[in-house]
């Protein structure tokens, strides 16, 4: 079985596509390559990270981290998708240790792969190759948490197609627009991933602590007109000072779902629920919450 060490904080796709450059499968025609590794041909691109793929990819290689949850905690996405839809259904698999098939959620909104320069720079005079990191494509994140750099990207990544982060360096930008509410997303995504990592049960945790807190809170009305909903978004965009917009793939359902995460916790989860939208309602009330003291 092949071997493939990971870097710190690394994503599983940057450590296979330098493989496969550091073993020249890459330079086989893409169809042979991925019938010589026994992987789905259609598919291995990433707008969401591996997307179902992962588990294949998991299956097929031995990677220097040899416990598979951990594998997944620390260099995939899982811990935001703990907080997702299929919440119960990766809890089985996080309970059991094994076994569980997920596939790996688009958890933003803003789909290009971003990288930081300084980290880049650091990597490649320290290991001789810069990689793409898990905790750079955060939500909405836009600042390096070591080097506190705006993070680059470039549209050609909103698709990531066998690039590493030394074929993108000199088209890649900082990511535009500095905004008011990118600093205080910044500590709550970090903060909160952080969290996951540490203690992926965190959000069963929060989740009952919100089902006791919002009988104190103002509830807002149910969703029995289109203009309860329109006024519900515009009261939490008026207390977060910013549209959904920005940080979800926002949908009609998303003031629905932010509404029954608080109002009607044993609704949350009967319907595919997006991170994004737990993620909003979370980032919300994160300062009424004691969940999130440190
Ligand atoms: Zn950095």
């Amino acid at each position: 079985m092949n071997y493939i060490q990971l870097f710190p904080d690394e994503h599983i796709y940057s450590a296979v596509i330098r493989y496969w450059y550091k073993s020249g499968d890459m330079f086989l025609t893409r169809r042979h390559r991925f019938k010589l590794h026994d992987i789905p041909f259609h598919s291995f691109k990433v707008k969401a990270p591996l997307w179902t793929d992962i588990n294949r990819v998991i299956e097929r290689y031995r990677f220097s981290e040899p416990d598979e949850y951990l594998l997944r905690l620390n260099h995939t996405t899982l811990p935001l998708l703990l907080i997702s839809a299929e919440y119960e259904d990766l809890y089985k698999y996080v309970l059991s240790g094994k076994g569980y098939r997920y596939r790996e959620a688009r958890i933003n909104s803003d789909h290009r792969w971003r990288l930081c320069p300084i980290c880049f720079q650091e990597e490649q005079q320290r290991i001789g190759i810069a990689y793409w990191h898990v905790s750079h494509q955060l939500p909405s994140l836009m600042y390096c948490t070591v080097h506190n750099v705006r993070l680059h990207t470039h549209d050609s990544l909103s698709v990531l197609d066998n690039q590493l982060p030394h074929h993108v360096i000199d088209i890649s930008e900082p990511i535009l627009e500095a905004e008011e509410w990118e600093r205080p997303w910044q500590d709550f995504i970090v903060k909160l991933y952080d969290k996951m990592k540490t203690n992926p049960q965190w959000i069963q945790e929060a989740l009952t602590e919100i089902k006791s807190e919002t009988q104190h809170w103002h509830r807002p009305e149910n969703f029995g007109r289109t203009k309860h909903i329109h006024s519900f978004r515009r009261e939490i965009e008026a207390d977060i000072g910013f549209s959904f917009d920005y940080l979800t793939d926002f949908t009609t359902n998303t003031p629905k779902d932010v509404f029954n995460m608080f109002w009607h916790p044993e609704q949350l989860f009967k319907t595919r629920v997006s991170p994004s939208s737990v993620l909003l309602g979370l980032f919300w009330k994160r300062d009424h919450l004691k969940c999130f003291e440190v």
